[in-house]
């Protein structure tokens, strides 16, 4: 294990890290040696404090959320969490799996998503869902979505 300060970039190592808070992090260091992959951990425990942290946040907010929150703001909570990991602005949803997500059925889905698609926030059809105004579905979620963004990113 080392400290964060020694993972700097090393030439000719492949260097691993991932999207937290905001910046990327430095993760481990892979580095080829006499045939061998050498692995050089950053901070392990510090960021997987920091994740489990957040993914607890994550948990717990959304089963208050889905107690108490209508299905609208839920389902453009939800919408808000994967378009924050996308690429883009449209991708693969089915009616099923935003079902389960959600922890409603799937004629619930279809009438929110029917909702959002009347105020022009999103296109829907056969699982592809386009987010059209991020900004309206911003101000149609709950502010779950506020709590766990900012979880994620401070
Ligand atoms: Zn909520």
């Amino acid at each position: 294990m080392v400290n964060a300060a020694d993972c700097a970039f090393d030439d000719g190592a492949i260097v691993l890290t991932w999207l937290a808070h905001g910046h990327r992090e430095t993760v481990a260091l892979l580095r080829l040696f006499r045939g061998q992959v050498i692995v050089k951990l950053c901070d392990l425990p510090r960021l997987l404090q920091r994740y489990t942290h957040s993914l607890l946040t994550q948990v717990s907010q959304s089963a208050v959320c889905n107690q108490f929150h209508a299905v609208d703001a839920r389902l453009a909570r939800w919408l808000l969490m994967t378009h924050d990991r996308m690429d883009e602005d449209e991708f693969q949803l089915t009616q099923e799996f935003l079902s389960n997500m959600l922890g409603i059925r799937r004629e619930g889905v279809s009438r929110a998503a029917g909702d959002l698609q009347r105020l022009k926030l999103i296109r829907y059809s056969r699982g592809r869902l386009k987010v059209l105004n991020r900004a309206g579905l911003e101000a149609v979620a709950c502010s779950c979505y506020g709590v766990i963004k900012d979880e994620i990113v401070a």
